[in-house]
């Protein structure tokens, strides 16, 4: 009996896999209409990256990509990005949010005071870093959008730096004036004896580094944060702490020196219209406005 268990077991986990191997194909084959199709099914919401020093105004957003699929609702990135990465994918979807972001840019830019416009971060995935010419089509995108340099920033993930050739894209990059972040900064290949040599303006702490509640508790990770801080400072990069999402972790961000705050509780990814609305808003109108004045 024993024996015929098993049997069925192997049976149930080969289904499985036969199963996650058809899925993962229809998923593929349906990035692939969804592209060629001119990416309606693809939006971008806008997160807001509050500065702690001038919190009653909002100048930068991160952008996140959105799949809204037509038979499965919406896909969250983490269940696709990857999925176009493995398969090439990932430079025609990178093509398509630059070139959203860009145009989102643009009409906002337009609408601006003599001050400018926003800033928008866009993640990039080492496979489009490395192309060759990425730079270059980096600069020719901006010029053709009409916007400085100074409207994008670049996210890259730290493992970026282990791809020399993607490395090497990030310098020439910086050299338009477009600004690069390293995101997830301290879970991937984070090491000390880099830090200071990082091809980057901005340092991402990922949000695992953040104490949970950040109570009064957590002295020990009060304070390393609050070193991690002073290093990143140190080296001339600034910090930006992603995830915040309590009052607390927020009152020991600011306590620790932290630059710019990003999370749930400031405000979530949200359609390009509301963010729109908030670039037009004054100090009281800020989502974040009470949770600041208490904190
Ligand atoms: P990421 O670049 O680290 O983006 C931050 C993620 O944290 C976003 O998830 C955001 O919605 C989420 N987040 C923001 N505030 C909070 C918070 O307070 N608490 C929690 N728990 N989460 C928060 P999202 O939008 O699901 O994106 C996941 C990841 O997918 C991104 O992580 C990024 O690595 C990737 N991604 C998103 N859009 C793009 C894109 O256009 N291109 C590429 N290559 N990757 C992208
Ligand atoms: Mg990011
Ligand atoms: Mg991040
Ligand atoms: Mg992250």
């Amino acid at each position: 009996a024993a024996k015929r268990r098993g049997g069925n077991c192997a049976v149930v986990f080969t289904e499985g896999l036969r199963q996650a191997a058809a899925e993962r194909l229809e998923l593929e084959q349906d990035l692939h209409a969804a592209l060629r199709e001119g990416g309606r099914q693809f939006e971008l919401h806008y997160q807001p990256v509050v500065r702690l020093d001038a919190a009653d105004s909002l100048r930068s957003f991160e952008a996140l990509l959105r799949w809204n699929h037509p038979t499965r609702g919406r896909i969250p990135p983490d269940a696709f990005i990857p999925l176009a990465e493995e398969t090439g994918l990932i430079e025609l979807l990178g093509d398509w949010v630059l070139e959203a972001a860009l145009a989102q840019l643009a009409d906002w830019w337009a609408g601006a005071g003599p001050g400018g416009g926003p800033q928008v971060a866009v993640n990039i995935s080492p496979l489009q870093a490395r192309r060759r010419g990425f730079a270059a089509h980096i600069g020719q995108r901006l010029r053709a959008h009409g916007l400085p340099a100074e409207a994008l920033w670049l996210e890259v993930t730290e493992r970026i730096l282990a791809d020399e050739a993607a490395a090497a894209v990030l310098a020439g990059i910086r050299a338009l004036g477009v600004r690069v972040a390293v995101d997830d900064f301290g879970i991937g290949y984070s090491s000390l004896s880099y830090l200071h040599r990082l091809p980057a303006d901005v340092i991402k702490l990922d949000r695992s580094f953040l104490p949970e509640d950040g109570g009064a508790d957590d002295g020990g990770a009060e304070a390393f944060v609050a070193a991690v801080i002073r290093l990143v400072h140190t080296v001339g990069l600034s910090l930006i702490a992603e995830g915040v999402e309590t009052e607390a972790q927020l009152a020991l961000l600011r306590r620790a020196g932290c630059d710019a705050v990003q999370g749930y509780l400031l405000a979530r990814p949200m359609p390009a219209q509301p963010a729109g609305a908030l670039l037009r808003a004054g100090p009281a109108e800020m989502p974040w406005h009470g949770v600041l004045a208490r904190t």
